[in-house]
């Protein structure tokens, strides 16, 4: 036993932990639990625990269905919501095969596998959520009308305002779980909130992000309201988004930054940048994966719809923010097309797969955009050499499908699995007959 798995072992008796739950998520980033005793926990970090994978959204083929969940010790938290006496915690898992090996389809393994070609051409990769939701009144049934629970719009202080309760409680539970928050307010939409966390490995930021979404909804559950991380629930208001801030570091050393250089932008920054772009289109279905998530990119409330950067430019699909003179440790892109229903380990794998494609490639850097580009013409856009985002999920997978880039990055398994969920999502979806269409013909026609 390693020293991090003693120091699991001895904590668990000291703080009288009942219960562990090991963690791991599904191929669409729902996350799967199952709680074991303290004592099954010494022989779940030699072999790990059994399960039957096929049971589990595109783990596992029905003939190779038994699979291994083996917790990473270096996660190990107590869940604070569940009190401190006879408490429960909790361990992400690597999912492995019967024979030990790392299981292609676990996202988790996806971004390791990615995460260790960023290391071997010496970069670490680091992201920053900045994580959207909206909190609504408990609706009476699954069509009942959404009701926001407050009218409140960015950045807007409400006195006595749940959402303020809402947030504290949240960042509470997160920060006692060691899940450091930088930001959190009000946002455009009414009911809607932001709360952005730190930036940390990627690894640490996608089990994050999954301890987030839990976090949110016990609060909301205890709160008597609802939370969704759907990415756009009110067609007349904004979606919400994940825009996400990347950077790699060599070393101590953040090698996005070149002091001189514009914006202060260094020659890999700019081909990591030039990487996204290009290949933007073809990550779009897992970074957006839901038929709803196109609502959100085409609905207008400042999400992206159009492939090109700028600096500072909140119409600009990737932005370079601005930060303070030096604080070149912090130089860094923010990617603002994901949502916040996307599977974290799959698409933090994508994003840096495409930007470091770009850097080994020598990707050259394409003009910024400096208008906002929805007010361009489709014509000034073409010219500017202005691309629009997949129009739905369909244009999305029919994109994904032919890419190398994300095939090679997810593994057979994942590209496979996803493509055939995704093509599945859209026959179900097209096949509706909406509220909308039945308001807009019903009588006209
Ligand atoms: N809610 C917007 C989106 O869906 C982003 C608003 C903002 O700039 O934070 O991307
Ligand atoms: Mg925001
Ligand atoms: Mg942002």
């Amino acid at each position: 036993m390693d020293r991090q798995q003693e120091y699991v072992l001895r904590a668990i008796e000291e703080r009288d932990i009942r219960f562990i739950r090991l963690w791991f998520t599904d191929v669409l980033g729902i996350l799967k639990s199952v709680a074991v005793a303290p004592a099954e926990l010494e022989s779940a970090f030699a072999e790990g625990i059994g399960f039957d994978g096929s049971a589990i959204e595109g783990l596992a083929r029905v003939y190779e269905a038994d699979m291994l969940a083996k917790p990473d010790p270096s996660t190990f938290q107590v869940l604070p919501w569940r009190g401190d006496q006879r408490g429960t915690a909790r361990i992400f898992c690597d999912i492995l095969t019967p024979d030990g090996e790392p299981a292609a389809a676990d996202p988790r393994n996806v971004l390791k596998r990615a995460l260790s070609e960023a290391a071997d051409a010496g970069f670490t990769f680091y992201t920053h959520p900045e994580v959207e939701f909206y909190l609504f009144h408990t609706p009476e049934s699954e069509t009942g009308p959404l009701v926001p629970i407050d009218t409140a719009g960015y950045f807007d202080h409400v006195a006595r305002g749940t959402g303020h309760d809402f947030r504290r409680a949240t960042i509470t539970l997160l920060e006692s779980m060691g899940i450091s928050v930088e930001y959190s307010h009000h946002e455009a939409g009414p009911g809607q909130n932001e709360i952005d966390l730190r930036y940390a490995d990627a690894l640490s930021t996608a089990d994050n992000i999954m301890t987030f979404r839990t976090v949110v909804k016990e609060v909301a559950l205890e709160q008597g309201i609802m939370a969704t991380f759907m990415p756009k629930p009110l067609a007349g208001h904004p979606g919400s988004g994940m825009h996400t801030h990347l950077s790699l570091f060599e070393g101590d050393t953040n090698a996005f930054h070149e002091p001189g250089a514009q914006y202060e932008l260094s020659p890999v920054a700019r081909a990591f940048i030039a990487g996204l772009l290009r290949h933007s289109a073809e990550i779009t279905a897992v970074t957006n994966q839901y038929v709803n998530s196109y609502k959100r990119l085409w609905g207008g409330g400042e999400a992206p719809s159009y492939v090109c950067w700028g600096h500072n430019n909140r119409s600009a699909l990737i932005r370079v923010p601005m930060y303070k003179p030096g604080k070149g440790q912090s130089a860094r892109v923010e990617y603002r097309g994901i949502d916040s229903s996307t599977n974290p380990y799959l698409a933090f794998a994508v994003l840096l797969a495409a930007g470091l494609k770009g850097v080994r490639e020598g990707y050259e850097l394409p003009d910024e955009a400096e208008d906002n580009v929805w007010d361009l013409s489709d014509a000034e856009r073409r010219a500017l050499g202005i691309a629009p985002l997949p129009g739905n999920l369909e244009q999305a997978i029919t994109v994904m499908e032919s890419s190398e880039l994300v095939a090679e990055t997810l593994g057979e398994s994942v590209f496979e699995y996803f493509l055939r969920n995704k093509r599945q999502e859209w026959a179900e979806y097209r096949a509706q007959v909406t509220p909308y269409e039945v308001s807009r013909f019903l009588r006209a026609l």
